[in-house]
């Protein structure tokens, strides 16, 4: 077993959708980003690399690449997770916690793990989703952005643990 952790955080800007978890969300702003932004789905691409002792989702990624400008990060998530798998390694839980003053995510937290749990063909228990705010402290708690933070655990089922 190994285990793996990821943070992301990103501002909000106008004139973007907000992508959460590969869900798109009802919000007047959007997140600024090279890719989509999303930053759930960057912390838990993160933390699977990180378990995995990959380095991380800007070498993965850069973000000088024209390649990945408004690259849908579930796509990032699948090719991540296909380099994982093509070392044996399997994602046993991920747990994450989004800090946000808005908008409320309760009603999208299953959403979005379902939508996690299909790009990774795993099942829905395997996602643990998480929101809170930063009650009002600081950049979080003025609502300038969304961070996000993943621990995951992967097991490999060849080679040594
Ligand atoms: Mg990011």
């Amino acid at each position: 077993m190994r285990v793996g952790i990821g943070y992301d955080a990103h501002r909000f800007v106008e004139g973007r959708p907000l992508l959460l978890g590969g869900v798109k969300i009802p919000f007047p702003h959007g997140l600024a980003g090279h890719s989509d932004a999303d930053v759930l789905l960057h912390a838990l691409i993160d933390a699977l690399l990180g378990a995995a002792g990959l380095g991380d989702i800007g070498a993965f990624f850069p973000d000088t690449d024209p390649q990945w400008q408004n690259a849908d990060s579930a796509e990032l998530l699948r090719i991540v997770y296909g380099e994982l798998s093509g070392k044996g390694y399997q994602l046993v839980n991920a747990d994450t916690t989004i800090i946000a003053e808005e908008p409320k995510l309760q009603p999208y937290i299953q959403q979005m793990r379902e939508r996690i749990a299909e790009v990774l063909k795993l099942p829905v228990e395997t996602v643990s989703i998480k929101g809170k705010t930063n009650e009002k402290m600081g950049w979080l708690g003025r609502g300038e952005g969304i961070a996000c933070l993943t621990v995951v655990m992967v097991k490999q089922s060849t080679g040594p643990l």
